[in-house]
Order: structure tokens, then sequence, then C-alpha cells
């Protein structure tokens, strides 16, 4: 592995790399940042936490920065679109904290806020725009931003950005953009639609790829409780007893739930937000600020509301909750081990989510040691095989693999101290 005075990036952001305390480039930004800077596309799989927002922010900003000129009105020279406010929005921090000593001006446009502020900082001269396809497409129509000189495009977390159903936007803001451009898409995992829209983008990209889904979940401590679902918050409650818990994200299902908990941890005096779908951006933002200042404990997030928050130090990741998909829960679990960083996560499972637990031992090809001495521990959860979900994915699927269950202590039958 270089440090990062290996990569040749420019002075001033080697001096804001070394004031964010970086020393060492993780393995996306190694392999990604020379080809970058030598003006190739990119293909990168990678999820947030491999820190893949250097990866293309610093090339961006050397390139801009060799000859930076004048700010110009609504029109960027460099477009990154993120699926989530909240996702870009960090990434604009990013280019703010990585770009400070540089002369080049960023902002970031979303929905959910008024437009003004934002029309107002296109208006005053960008070099680097941040933003989610929607409200870029409606500045667009205003004749607020011109995508004519966009140099290079950086499409972050395409596969969420399909999932949420934004391929017709992107297309067309592509279309907007000059043919002769650098191109960046990153994404964590590589279905045929990702792949489709890959081939369409780049041009003879670098394909760049780190971290798949089992690295992520080795660094973690795992362990799981089954646990029935009316004694979940008591649980919870009790589990945060515990003062190294200092800094957790709490998932639920729905936002009903993470509301629930959020006021369960309050009436026993934790302090506690929930952030979800259903509260105002700056509702959101608030309770994000809180916990990132360390004022708010534990926030209860669910997974739409979760994508893309980038805050580090959290120590523990909870499952109040299990994820039917065994991605969610790799993505979860990675909020806790940021740039190499090893985290706790702890899952609590009861009847129904027992084949949810089975799917993500498959997916991260471990399993999850179970906690069997804990008063809430029920060994009838523990031994349920879990019922097969009719899930189409069952289908596709091998058939489950006794040896993986068979290695792990969580073999279907009573831990011996509970039993
Ligand atoms: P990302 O995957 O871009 O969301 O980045 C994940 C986290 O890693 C962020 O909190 C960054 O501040 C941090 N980070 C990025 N690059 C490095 C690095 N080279 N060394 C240490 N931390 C880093």
């Amino acid at each position: 592995m270089t440090n990062f005075a290996g990569l040749e990036l420019a002075q001033p952001i080697l001096r804001a790399i070394a004031d964010e305390g970086y020393t060492t480039p993780t393995p996306i930004q190694d392999k990604a940042i020379p080809p970058l800077l030598a003006g190739r596309d990119l293909l990168g799989v990678a999820q947030t936490g491999t820190g893949k927002t250097a990866a293309f922010a610093l090339p961006i900003l050397h390139d801009l920065g060799r000859d930076a000129g004048k700010p110009v009105r609504n029109r960027p020279r460099a477009l990154i679109l993120a699926p989530t406010r909240e996702l870009a929005g960090q990434i604009n921090d990013s280019f703010r904290g990585y770009g400070r000593h540089l002369d080049l001006r960023s902002t970031v446009i979303f929905g959910g806020v008024s437009a003004h502020s934002q029309i107002k900082a296109l208006a005053r001269g960008i070099h680097v725009l941040v933003a989610t396809p929607g409200r870029l497409l409606d500045l667009m129509n205003q004749g607020h931003v011109r995508l004519d000189a966009v140099e290079i495009f950086v499409l972050d977390e395409a596969d969420r950005m399909l999932d949420m159903g934004f391929v017709r936007d992107v297309k067309k803001i592509v279309a907007a953009l000059p043919t002769k451009r650098q191109t960046l898409l990153f994404s964590a995992t590589m279905p045929k639609s990702v792949q489709a829209l890959a081939a369409g983008l780049l041009d003879d990209p670098v394909r760049v790829e780190v971290a798949p889904a089992a690295t992520t979940a080795e660094k973690v401590e795992q362990s799981v409780l089954f646990v029935p679902k009316d004694k979940k918050r008591a649980l919870l409650g009790d589990l945060l007893q515990d003062e190294d818990i200092e800094r957790v994200l709490i998932f639920t299902r729905t936002k009903h739930g993470a509301n629930r908990v959020a006021k369960h941890l309050h009436q026993c005096g934790i302090e506690a937000d929930a952030i979800h779908g259903n509260k105002t951006q700056n509702a959101r933002q608030r309770a994000l600020k809180g916990f990132r200042a360390g004022r708010v404990r534990a926030l209860v997030a669910t997974d739409i509301a979760a994508r893309g928050i980038d805050v580090d130090g959290v120590t523990h990741v909870i499952n109040f909750d299990l994820p039917n998909e065994p991605e969610s829960y790799v993505h979860r679990i990675g909020r806790t081990a940021r740039a190499g960083a090893g985290g706790i996560a702890i899952s609590f499972c009861d009847h129904e989510e027992r084949a949810y637990l089975r799917d993500i031992e498959k997916t991260i090809r471990q399993s999850v040691p179970v906690v069997d001495d804990h008063a809430y521990h029920r060994p009838e959860i523990a031994n349920d095989p879990g019922t097969v979900k009719k899930d189409p994915r069952a289908k596709k699927r091998p058939s489950r693999r006794r040896r993986n269950s068979r290695r792990s202590g969580n073999t279907g039958q009573a831990p011996r101290k509970a039993a």
C-alpha cells in the first residue's frame, strides 16, 4: 500500500488529507486514484465505509485545482449524483473539507427543502455540484443549472439509485452532459441493471473492486440474541445500561417501529432520536447533528433513512429487527466499521426472523455467534430452523448448506447453558 504522497496529488490536497488525520489510503483510494488522475473512466464496486468518497473527490479536486479559474454561474465542471439528500450533503462536506486549501467552490442541491438558497448558490458560481436527481432536473428545467461545461461526472451508489426508481431521471441528466467527459460509476452491488447502465455510460473503464460483503462482515464483532418480539424493547433498554455502548445506531423495519423504540428509550432516560422518511428534512438533519455531536447516544433508523449516513465513531449497531435482505444487514453493520476500524453489531432475532438470519449467514459466509446466557434468551427460538419464506430469492439460491450452520455453534440445538 502506498502513502498519499505516492499518489501524486497536489500539495494543498495532501495538506487537507493530513488535516483530516488520514495517513494511509484505503484500498479503493489506492487503486482508483492513479487511473482517475490519468483521466480514465472508472467502475467502482465498493460500498459506503470503504473511503470511496475521497477516492473520487481527491482526483477531481486535483484536476480542477490545476486551472481552477473563476467559478461560473450555473455551470459546474464536475457533477456528482447521489440517491439521497443525506449522502449528497455528506459528499459536498467531503469536497469542502478536502478542498479547503484550494480556490474551488462546491455546492449541493436536493429536494425536500426550499430551492431558494440553492438557486442563489448556483448563481454565485460553482466548480463542483453535488445533487440528487429530482432536484437537479427541476433546476435544469428552470434554467438554473446547465451541464454543458461538465468535464467529470460521478454516479454514486448506482444500485440504490435504480432501486429508488431514478433510472429515467439519471438518463435525462446524462443526455444533457457533453459526450466528451470523464465518467465514474460506483455501486455496492452489480446486478444486471447496473451493468447495463455502466455499459452505456463508461468508455473503456478501469474496474476497481474492494471489500466484498464477507470481508466487511469479518471486521465487525457480531452476535445474535434469540428473543420474543414483545421482549425486544425491554432487552434494548437493558443492553443500553452498558456505558460502553457510546454511540449506537439502531435499525428497525418500519418508521412506526423507529418512533416507538426512540420513545421507549426516552422513557428509560436514554438520549435517543429517530430518523426516517416521515420526518421533515430539518428534523432529520437535527437528529443527525445531535448524533454526530454526541448529544444523542442512540439513533433509531429505517434502512432507507440510514442510507449514506456517514458518522464516525459509531461503537455499536443494533438490529432491533433483522432485515429480510442480507445485503441490508451487511450495509447496516458496516456503519460501525468505517475505513478499517472494528465495531460491534448485535442483532435481535424473533421467531419470524429465523429464516432471515439463515439467509444472512449464507451471504456473509459465517455464522453469527449466539448469546445464550442472557435472561431474555429463548432456546425454542434458537431451536427453530426457520420457516422457509415464500421469497422469490429463495428459489434462486442453492439449498441450505448444513455445513455452514454446523460450524457455527448456531446449530439449531439448544445452547447448553440454557438447556
Ligand atoms: P466513505 O466510504 O467515503 O463513506 O468513507 C468512510 C469514512 O472513512 C469517512 O468517515 C471518511 O472520513 C473516512 N476515510 C476516508 N478515507 C480515509 C483514510 N484514507 N484514512 C482514514 N479514514 C478515511
